[in-house]
């Protein structure tokens, strides 16, 4: 065994007792993000107290940290990238770089700090208090992805902690509004020019290594009908009944959508699912509607493969719609309108995947006693804007667990122990230790 092989295991071993030693304390760091509640409320979000512990936690870590709105950005509004009508006050991305002894490569760990919404479905322990039970954390926000850049922060911390210094920077970056297609947080990182030779996403892949992430666009269809009691022979045309059909073509859609082949060496047809995410009918605006509603919407999330823009997506969505509603009674003589919710969100591919990718397995396989499975990450995120605004390579690899933007989110916490492991390890092996200079 070499002399740096030997130094390497070592290095591993302490940090795993490491890990063993301090369970208990990385459960109450959890509890600390999920305790903050930092939802995404479009065009809103609560980021502030939760981004000002993880900048003072960064710190601690020994980083020189920066705050900054990303409207604060110069140029960024202007930026073609830029997605207007967001609230930026009071929700800081937070970036802290740990420098290296000189020469080693940099790596990056960049997500997002914003959670989904808490619905209105009942939740088994409380959504923000970070229970465990039975060997799992739970929380609203805790797999998407506090839990993920926990397991970033615990890493360093680890290393610090054994005097383990590295040759190349280490980067931690939290960012806001990454929900609801946000990604602006994220864009104005890029354009502050904070980047890394390779940046890891701890979105949630259930330990996977993923070279690739899916594009995703969310489209409304809108029936606009007759509203009112028909008291005086009025003819009534009533938009639910055009949506029941559209409701039916989509469904045919999701058949067609997922036998589609993939563009993407990391996709698979079947891949690329297409949900109904929402209906809307009367005005939420009083409690009891006492008509025919005057239009009705269904809200539609597609996800599609790297190399598909968001006009294809729509295009093709569109087309399918029409010829099947020009065979439809109903819907033949029924207009509909289409239009786009949120910013489309394009795929990923890894730049250098061919040889990050190969490296990781490997290491992950030194870390664990088998190599962690790649794949596409089955979900669109903000790994785009690194594709798009940086040279960096990107992979996505994040904790176990279930439930993201749902009741009773919760991670395996033995996975979060292992991503901090192998967290540890990717800092040791890709920055290089000091010790080898
Ligand atoms: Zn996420």
């Amino acid at each position: 065994m070499s002399q740096r092989t030997n130094v390497m295991k070592h290095c591993r071993e302490k940090v795993s007792n490491w890990i063993e030693q301090h369970r208990q304390e990385l459960i109450e760091q959890n509890k600390k993000l999920v305790g903050m509640p930092s939802m995404n409320r479009y065009a809103d979000g609560d980021e502030w107290e939760v981004q000002t512990y993880v900048a003072s936690r960064l710190q601690k870590l020994g980083m020189e940290v920066d705050q900054f709105e990303p409207t604060e950005v110069s140029g960024i509004m202007d930026h073609p990238s830029f997605l207007p009508g967001r609230n930026y006050r009071n929700r800081p991305n937070v970036a802290g770089i740990k420098r290296g002894s000189g020469s080693g490569r940099s790596i990056m760990f960049s997500g997002h700090m914003d959670t989904a919404p808490l619905g209105i479905g009942k939740w088994s322990a409380d959504p923000f208090s970070g229970e465990v039970i039975n060997g799992r954390q739970y929380g609203l926000g805790i797999f998407d992805m506090k839990a993920g850049m926990a397991a970033a922060m615990a890493a360093l911390q680890a290393l610090n902690d054994l005097n383990i210094s590295l040759a190349g920077d280490v980067w931690i970056e939290s960012v806001v509004d990454e929900e609801f297609g946000g990604a602006n947080g994220t864009l104005a990182s890029r354009l502050k020019g904070y980047e890394a030779e390779l940046t890891i996403i701890p979105e949630p892949t259930n330990l996977a290594i993923c070279p690739a992430s899916q594009g995703g666009g969310m489209f409304r269809f809108t029936y606009e009908g007759t509203s009112g009691r028909g008291f005086s022979g009025e003819k009534m045309a009533n938009p639910v009944f055009a949506a029941a059909r559209f409701l039916d073509i989509f469904k045919r859609y999701q058949s067609y959508h997922a036998e589609k082949a993939s563009l993407s060496k990391w996709y698979k047809a079947g891949d690329f699912p297409a949900y109904v995410q929402g209906m809307q009918a009367g005005s939420p605006a009083y409690p009891i509607y006492d008509r025919s509603p005057s239009s009705c919407s269904i809200d539609v999330w597609i996800q599609c493969s790297p190399g598909t823009t968001e006009d294809e997506l729509m295009q093709d969505l569109i087309d399918f719609y029409k010829k099947h509603a020009d065979e439809d009674e109903i819907l033949s003589e029924w207009p509909v309108r289409c239009e786009r919710l949120i910013r489309f969100l394009p795929g990923m591919e890894a730049r250098r995947a061919e040889q990050i990718v190969p490296w990781l397995e490997q290491l992950s396989g030194e870390v664990f006693s088998q190599k962690l499975p790649v794949q596409g990450a089955p979900f669109a995120c903000d790994a785009f804007m690194f594709d798009l605004h940086s040279n960096s390579s990107v992979i996505i690899c994040g904790p176990k667990g279930g439930n993201a933007h749902s009741e009773d989110e919760y991670i395996e916490l033995d996975s979060f122990y292992k991503l901090i492991a192998f967290y540890a390890q990717m800092m040791m092996d890709w920055c290089g230790l000091a010790s080898d200079e």
